[in-house]
């Protein structure tokens, strides 16, 4: 882009795609770039720079380099899943090493650290990070690498203070990353509050249609570490298909106007909910009743995310029946996408999830937040 084009906002950015287009036909739309393999020069080199496909594909860097600037860190990457993503962090790590990350979090993700990760040597303690104090107390001096963070958190919505967490790793010499999937880049910079690295869930807000399955990574700066990720994903063939990187780009040219959609929704519902006679609490870092509402009103910006959870009067029967009773809202795992999900997540989670089984997990969609109300309403216990 031109300099001209340096003093637009982050909205317009995205709207363009950043102004990534064809070079040689002049589309609006950048093409799918498939190939797998590139010719070497008669000089033997590859003075393109592109190699093979299992490395790297300009469609996925395209992806990538739009996520980047989002973030504002110095390189990104671009992987198969949520869960691959978060896996290329963990596995640049050595046995041996110390790791702190939530109580609550992606539920996924906690199992396959308390569960696989641990048969890699690593040490997992699972700790409250909405307690700064209980970060400081679980550094093992020397051995923690690590910490991470999910603001706010699945599912309970809790928020944690990125900036003081990261003093207290980097103190121990540790690094931070954030899985920001649910505050997106819109509403939370982590890098620039002293997070090193940030991982994304892309299938989620990122893309925003619930039909690509994608991750993505992000680094504040290129040092070792964020050689050893970037080589996990090339060598255990992490990297995302280029069909699923073209719909992400796409995805992501409405991502402002999705996530405040979606924000805008889910306070109207959070504040509705919570004079609700059916429900019992209602857990949104929006509403002034949130135990960490100071600290999201500090971080966040724009708004409070498009998540939020609710506890229904009469316990884990009144909540699967609510479940049962919407017919807007649509029963399923997942969030962030364009349309509404509702979700009884003890059922997923299973034994030793810290989720209490009268809760409902919604992910606010784009529809419209009365019809949203009056469905929920409608299917509460009367
Ligand atoms: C969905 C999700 C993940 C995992 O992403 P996948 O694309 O499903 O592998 C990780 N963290 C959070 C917060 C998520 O919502």
């Amino acid at each position: 882009m031109s300099d001209k084009n340096q003093g637009w906002s982050q909205r317009t950015r995205l709207a363009q795609a950043l102004g990534a287009m064809d070079e040689t036909t002049r589309g609006l739309v950048p093409p799918i770039h498939v190939t797998t393999t590139f010719e070497r020069d008669a000089d033997n080199g590859y003075s393109s720079g592109n190699m093979y496909g299992r490395p790297d594909n300009e469609t996925v860097r395209l992806a990538g380099s739009i996520i980047c600037e989002l973030e504002g860190g110095a390189d990104a990457i671009v992987l198969g899943s949520g869960m691959s993503a978060a896996l290329a962090v963990f596995h640049a790590l050595a046995p041996g090493d110390h790791v702190i990350a939530p109580r609550v979090m992606y539920w996924a993700l906690r199992n396959w650290l308390a569960t696989e990760a641990v048969r890699w040597g690593l040490d997992i303690s699972f700790v409250d990070c909405c307690d700064t104090r209980a970060v400081e107390a679980a550094i093992k001096p020397g051995q923690t690498k690590l910490v991470w963070l999910e603001t706010p958190s699945n599912p309970l919505w809790e928020v944690s203070d990125i900036a003081a967490v990261a003093e207290i790793a980097h103190r121990a010499g540790a690094k931070l990353c954030v899985d920001s999937t649910c505050a997106t880049p819109l509403l939370t910079q982590p890098l620039a509050l002293g997070a090193d690295l940030v991982m994304h869930a892309a299938t989620k807000y990122l893309n925003g249609h619930s039909d690509v399955i994608a991750g993505a990574v992000v680094t504040a700066k290129q040092d070792e570490f964020w050689s050893r990720v970037t080589r996990i994903r090339r060598e255990h063939g992490m990297i995302l298909g280029p069909f699923e990187a073209y719909l992400l780009v796409r995805g992501m040219r409405t991502l402002d106007l999705r996530v405040r959609a979606a924000c805008a929704s889910a306070l109207e519902l959070a504040q509705r909910l919570e004079q609700h006679p059916s429900v019992a609490q209602v857990l949104y870092p929006g509403l002034a009743s949130h135990p960490q509402h100071q600290i999201a009103l500090r971080q966040m910006r724009g708004g409070f995310g498009g998540m939020l959870s609710i506890r229904v009067k009469g316990g884990e029967a009144a909540a699967i029946a609510t479940a049962a009773h919407v017919t807007l809202w649509k029963r399923a795992t997942s969030l962030g996408g364009v349309e509404s999900l509702i979700e009884h997540r003890a059922s997923i989670e299973g034994a030793g999830s810290p989720c209490p089984t009268d809760l409902l997990r919604l992910s606010c969609g784009i529809e419209d937040p009365q019809d949203l109300y009056r469905d929920l309403d409608e299917a509460l216990p009367r």
